[in-house]
């Protein structure tokens, strides 16, 4: 059995892969980039299974490039926007992904971000480097509390959820939240509220955060109309997938007050950022690290090779989305 591997990934999943006596071919060339469509094509030749990333784009071509042996796409991510669903269930091609071991570590990181944004740390940081810091003042980069304020989740799956969980048990914030899936067992036991659209949701809010899947009817979710009706005082998180908020629509509220700031750690056209967004102080940004801990990352790359194992040892794999 060969296995290719898109781009480095932690060596504890190529390890579980190797001790399985497979074939596996890492393509070390990617280790600070993604992968080339000619590297996935080559690499896709003769394989059996794939364990790609979320920078490289597995489309029609490249699963075409892995037949008659390829059987399994293996996602090492929640997310499988970059994955062509629809080829792969055509070609009887099995796709996988990494969801509830980076749960916590993708809430954690959202809390930082909500928080970094709010009390204006960065911001204060460059303005405590660039010596400007010459005394205290009653007034000097006064923020805004988390505590009481009122939260409200796009998309209470399992991030929305755990990110939902410590608003109410760490901040004693007032939780709203949109899903086409209500889920009034979390609603009886964290007090959220249930909103049934995302219209009548934002102006309720004093930060919004997304944790939807990036999908056709969830691209520019958060487009300009919908930055207006957001209290000028609201805050957006998003942690979820770029193309989910129009950033230039996002660029231009930031700058004319529409909302008050934004922290971002994926971009609607990553690794690009838009100019106008770098150069504004109310934006935080992190280059999509959300998921980015040592222990989870670890465990992603495990999950990655047990879904491969599963499938090419005749088993259905635990994390099949198709
Ligand atoms: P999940 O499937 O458990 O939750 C997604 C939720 O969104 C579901 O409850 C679904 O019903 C809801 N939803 C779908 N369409 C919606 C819409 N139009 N409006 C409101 N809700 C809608 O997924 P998850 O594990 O919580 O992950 C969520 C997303 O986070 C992933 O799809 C991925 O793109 C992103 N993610 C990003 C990072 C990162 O590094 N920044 C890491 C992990 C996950």
């Amino acid at each position: 059995m060969k296995i290719f591997i898109t781009r480095p990934i932690p060596q504890v999943g190529v390890q579980k892969l190797k001790d399985k006596g497979y074939e596996v071919v890492v393509n070390e060339a990617a280790k600070e980039r993604a992968a080339t469509l000619d590297e996935l094509k080559e690499g896709a030749k003769g394989a059996d299974a794939i364990l790609s990333v979320l920078t490289d784009k597995i489309t029609t071509e490249v699963m075409d490039a892995g037949l008659p042996t390829l059987k399994i796409v293996a996602n090492f991510a929640v997310g499988f926007d970059n994955i062509d669903i629809s080829t792969a269930k055509q070609r009887n091609i099995m796709v996988t992904n990494t969801p509830e071991v980076l749960t916590e570590t993708v809430a954690e990181h959202t809390f930082a971000l909500m928080m970094a944004i709010a009390h204006r740390i960065p911001e204060a940081d460059r303005f405590a480097r660039a010596g400007k810091f010459t005394a205290w003042g009653p007034e000097l980069l006064l923020g805004t509390d988390l505590r009481e304020k009122t939260l409200g989740i796009i998309g209470l799956g399992r991030i929305g959820s755990r990110v939902a969980y410590h608003a109410v048990k760490g901040f004693e914030m007032r939780v709203l939240y949109t899903d086409p899936k209500p889920n009034p067992d979390f609603e009886k036991e964290f007090g959220a509220i249930y909103v049934a659209s995302i219209d009548e949701l934002l102006p309720q809010c004093d930060f919004v955060s997304l944790h939807v899947p990036l999908l056709e009817p969830t691209h520019h979710l958060i487009n300009e109309e919908r930055l207006k009706k957001m209290k000028p005082s609201a805050y957006l998180i998003n942690t979820s997938r770029g193309p989910i908020v129009d950033e230039k629509a996002l660029a231009q509220a930031l700058k004319n007050g529409v909302i008050k700031g934004a922290a971002l750690d994926v971009f609607e056209f990553e690794p690009e950022i838009s100019p106008e967004l770098k150069e504004l102080d109310n934006v935080v940004m992190t280059p999509h690290i959300a998921s980015a801990t040592i222990g989870t990352r670890s465990k992603m790359a495990e999950l990655a090779a047990n879904n491969i194992i599963e499938a090419l040892e005749g088993r259905t794999p635990p994390n099949l989305v198709k």
